[in-house]
């Protein structure tokens, strides 16, 4: 499959190189400075709140998708595909819960967040899945979610990475090793 058809169906892997963004900034500065309906595209937000509300009802309209919802037809699982710059939501009718859809909803929006090359189960889709739960189920489901995870060792954040070992410790395994070394060979 040639590289564009391959990219227009699952999504670019590597960005290409940001050829005209100095273009399109100086374009968007003449827009807010030199445009008649500078009171328009000037106006200010009050509050980080004000902003939520004015961003979801963006979405909320039509045409600005990013999901779309399939029925899922004879499909045994549901799920989540990346197609042609959307994310379809495929759910079939047993898979019709608040709690299957927000799965497959997480993996749109892991997706989303994270790129397409983290595992479709790893910590970034819990971590987004237990938001999700929380933000739209509530405290008490997210709880249990959490619990859950938990005693099943669900990972939900990203692994902590070693500290550099210290010059010391270093010395320790090397001498470590050559004492092993040493027993080896007597044997
Ligand atoms: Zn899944």
């Amino acid at each position: 499959m040639p590289q564009t058809q391959f990219n227009l169906l699952f999504g670019s892997r590597q960005p290409a190189r940001d050829s005209q963004r100095s273009k399109v900034y100086s374009a968007e500065a003449s827009f807010l400075y030199r445009s008649t309906l500078v009171g328009v595209v000037n106006k200010r937000f009050k509050g980080i709140g004000e902003i939520e509300s004015y961003v979801w009802a963006i979405l909320r309209r039509a045409y600005v998708k990013i999901v779309t919802i399939y029925s899922g037809q004879g499909r045994r699982v549901a799920c989540c595909e990346f197609r042609l710059g959307e994310y379809r939501l495929k759910l079939p009718v047993w898979a019709r819960t608040e709690a299957t859809i927000l799965h497959e909803l997480a993996h749109a929006l892991t997706d989303f967040k994270y790129g397409r090359n983290v595992a479709g189960h790893g910590w970034e889709f819990a971590n987004t899945y237990l938001l999700l739960v929380r933000n739209v189920m509530g405290a008490e489901a997210h709880a249990l979610l959490k619990a859950e995870y938990k005693a099943k060792k669900v990972r939900t954040k990203a692994k902590a990475t070693r500290p550099p070992m210290s010059d010391e410790r270093k010395a320790a395994l090397r001498a470590q090793l050559a004492v092993a070394r040493a027993a080896k060979v007597k044997s």
